[in-house]
């Protein structure tokens, strides 16, 4: 049995992992709108991430019994005035994402709850992983984005991206 601390965090973050799929669709838009199409493109395959973050979740919960609550996904306020903004933006969210499963590991190592600290071991991996995405995007922007042709090679890039199934699975 899940502590109930832990199963109740999990439980929000479940929303949590759907307002970020929210919010990088919004983030796609964005690109979209500016017809830089291959931007929109990761940001469409981030928000897929997302969502598969959630499922897990919600699959992790439901296998160890514990009933989830699904609420309101808030609205994404995001102020974007550059094409650089939203790669800024989703650094700061992915290092606030980061915070938030810490906090979870944090609860399920102080409550002795082993079976979610090896669920929580890939999403820790998993957060460095987007957390050196999101900086290499910010970084790489910094370098090339302010040229129209380095624009493109980035859009040309990032447009290459393809969706891949997350490597943990649950049944
Ligand atoms: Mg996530």
């Amino acid at each position: 049995m899940l502590n109930k601390k832990v199963a109740e965090l999990l439980n929000d973050q479940v929303n949590k992992e759907f307002y970020s799929a929210y919010l990088y669709l919004a983030l796609a838009n964005y690109y979209h709108d500016e017809n830089l199409d291959g931007f929109a493109n990761w940001y469409e395959i981030q928000a897929k991430e997302e969502m598969d973050h959630a499922m897990l979740m919600v699959k992790y919960l439901q296998n160890n019994d514990y009933s989830v609550t699904l609420e309101a996904i808030a609205k994404p306020e995001v102020k974007i005035e550059s094409f650089k903004d939203p790669l800024t933006i989703s650094l700061q969210h992915e290092r606030y994402v980061t915070a938030l499963i810490n906090n979870i590991y944090e609860a399920a190592l102080e409550t002795k709850d082993y079976r979610s600290q090896k669920f929580l071991d890939w999403f820790i991996d998993e957060q460095g992983e987007e957390e050196k995405n999101a900086t290499d995007m910010v970084k790489r922007f910094e370098l090339f984005g302010n040229d129209p042709k380095g624009l493109y090679a980035l859009d040309s890039e990032y447009k290459a991206r393809t969706y891949s199934a997350p490597s943990l699975q649950l049944d």
